[in-house]
């Protein structure tokens, strides 16, 4: 399995040492695991775990790279995606992962145990009170999320907690260009500025995948985001 993970990952210009190839076989076992008894992922096999899962989440690297990643929050993390991998990558990272979920949370805390990673933060909880709370909002250098909500509530959820000079990474999958197209207004009220689309290609796999990168130019006012599940029942 090594074999085929090394060749993988080098897509992304990654090479991996020996200890993160074992990490994301760990993470890979205890995916299976907790599967059997929790429905964490609907992906099941291995192969797919380490394309969809792990390669998937570390195509977040290839833009990252080079900017200042010091503070890293992953917003509506489920099993650890994309924030884990990136982790495992790069070590340096603090990593909070946030999820409402409690039995997500659990496997997450599970595995940042067993990986032995430090400076990980594990929170049971909603974007919308994290936003509002003094040490999260405008705290992070990047604030990611992948399949959580569309554009416009995503980027009430996570510019909130962006610094001024830091980036939303919104991982999204077709249809993306009307997905930004409607959450111009949103992006402008929250204090975002488009910054780049990204296709990302991943081997074998046909659906189209892209990372959609807003710059955080503009502190968010006061009052976003808004009560829990208003972003998303009252898209801005
Ligand atoms: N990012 C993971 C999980 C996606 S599923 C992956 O790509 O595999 C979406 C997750 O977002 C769910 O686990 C759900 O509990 C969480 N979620 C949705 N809205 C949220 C919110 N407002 N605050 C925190 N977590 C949220």
């Amino acid at each position: 399995m090594n074999e085929l993970a090394q060749h993988t990952y080098e897509l992304f210009g990654l090479r991996l040492t020996q200890p993160q190839l074992k990490a994301f076989s760990m993470y890979e076992k205890e995916l299976l695991d907790w599967n059997t008894r929790y429905s964490l992922t609907a992906i099941r096999e291995p192969e797919k775990i380490q394309i969809k899962h792990f390669l998937d989440s570390l195509s977040c690297l290839s833009v990252m790279a080079g900017s200042c990643m010091e503070r890293v929050i992953d917003i509506g993390t489920g099993a650890g995606f994309p924030g884990v991998p990136i982790k495992i990558v790069d070590p340096n990272i603090h990593l909070t992962l946030v999820d409402s979920v409690r039995k997500k949370t659990g496997f997450c805390e599970h595995v940042v145990r067993k990986l032995d990673l430090d400076n990980v933060e594990v929170i049971q909880g909603r974007a919308e009170i994290l936003g509002n709370r003094p040490e999260h909002r405008q705290q992070y250098d990047w604030a990611l999320a992948r399949a959580v909500a569309v554009l416009t509530v995503l980027l009430e959820y996570l510019l909130p907690l962006v610094r001024v000079g830091g980036y939303v990474l919104a991982m999204k999958g077709e249809g993306i260009h009307s997905e930004v197209h409607n959450a111009e207004h949103a992006m402008r009220v929250l204090g975002g500025h488009m910054r780049e689309i990204v296709q990302v290609f991943l081997p074998g796999v046909a659906e189209d995948r892209y990372l959609v990168i807003v710059d955080k130019v503009a502190a968010t006012p006061p009052g976003y985001p808004r009560r829990i599940g208003v972003p998303m029942r009252k898209p801005l």
